[in-house]
């Protein structure tokens, strides 16, 4: 398969259309097969469900090109699995497993001329999206959803190495104790756009945010979830079910435990807690891990031991893991990497 003529290390995190996309529609209570199709663009009414009331959930995976020259996804049953969670949440009708992982399959195939060579470090993500199509003006569900999958190349996270960076805790909350922090919807990012604007305009690259109840406990940053090593060597991983479960973050628990030997604990963080830990990092499809090197809480700083230079070690030996996992360099568990063929 030749590859499209695209200078994949100059990529960053942005939408560049591809060829095909996937799109299946649900009408009269039942999905249809779903096709490809080249257009990039949908025509909706004013009224759209998805635009008064923001019904719409989404999903985000990667494709890859292996050391042997595979082309693979990553783990894209626990999207699908995911996915179908956010759609019950919004009264959209779930996707099921078969047919998203079928059109995870179709869209990469179709667009393998776009999946980066094998060492380049960008990757072909995937946004896997439901939303309510048809006019909605009285506050109900949509009848018609449409469900699409397109690709997009972006470019290795992290320009000449990772660079810690630092975030600041929030005086704004994320999501309610029993609200959706949990599920991948548009509407918990809608939130963040004011705050994440405001944190960079103050010199700080993330919002930390803490569980709205008590404010004393970590949660996670708009699209990424914390992980933490204590001096020890012990992986520890917020527990609330406010969090968004991170596929990165459950994967590196299984590859701490599996592979590195390292004690994990996916426990309630105290922000108290943190001044003792030695690495921080962010964790989530798109960076894999981001280490954190410093926290600031209105001026007062925690500094991590492993500080503003490089990741930690063990941040290092998971994020190295895991990505070797991802490219074929180390041998995967069971399910973890589906072949596109
Ligand atoms: C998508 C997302 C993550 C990361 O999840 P991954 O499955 O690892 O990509 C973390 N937090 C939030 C709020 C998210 O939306």
């Amino acid at each position: 398969m030749a590859k499209k003529d695209i200078d994949w290390s100059s990529l960053g995190f942005g939408y560049m259309p591809t060829d095909e996309r996937y799109v299946s529609w649900f009408k009269d209570g039942k999905w249809d097969d779903g096709a490809l199709t080249k257009d990039p663009n949908i025509t909706m009414s004013e009224c759209a469900c998805v635009l008064q009331y923001a019904q719409t959930v989404f999903e985000g995976l990667k494709a890859y090109t292996t050391k042997d020259g595979r082309t693979v996804c990553f783990r894209p049953d626990m999207n699908a699995k995911r996915l179908a969670e956010s759609c019950r949440r919004l009264e959209i009708p779930e996707v099921p497993e078969e047919k998203f992982i079928d059109a995870v399959k179709k869209v990469v195939k179709a667009n393998e001329a776009y999946v980066p060579p094998f060492g380049s470090g960008a990757t072909l993500y995937l946004r896997p999206f439901v939303f309510g199509y048809d006019s909605i003006i009285g506050v109900k569900p949509a009848n018609e959803f449409q469900f699409r999958i397109f690709a997009t190349p972006v470019g290795p996270y992290f320009k000449g190495g990772a660079k810690p960076i630092t975030i600041r805790v929030s005086d704004v909350d994320r999501a309610a104790p029993h609200g959706t922090g949990d599920i991948k919807a548009g509407l918990n990012y809608a939130m963040s756009l004011h705050n994440i604007v405001d944190a960079h305009n103050c010199g700080f690259d993330e919002n930390m945010y803490l569980d709205p109840k008590t404010r004393t406990k970590v949660e996670e940053t708009g699209g990424a979830n914390f992980i933490f090593i204590t001096k020890d060597g012990k992986l520890v991983t917020p527990k609330s079910n406010s969090i968004l479960p991170s596929i990165t973050r459950r994967s590196l628990m299984y590859v701490a435990e599996h592979y590195l030997n390292m004690p994990v604990e996916h426990r309630e963080v105290y922000f108290d807690e943190l001044k003792d830990f030695a690495e921080c990092g962010l964790c989530g499809t798109a960076a894999v891990i981001s280490p954190v090197g410093k926290i600031v809480d209105h001026g007062k700083e925690i500094c991590f031991p492993s500080g503003m230079e490089e990741m930690g070690p063990y941040t290092k030996k998971l994020y190295e893991t895991l990505t070797g996992i991802q490219m074929g360099e180390i041998e995967a568990p069971e399910g973890w990497i589906v072949e596109i063929d």
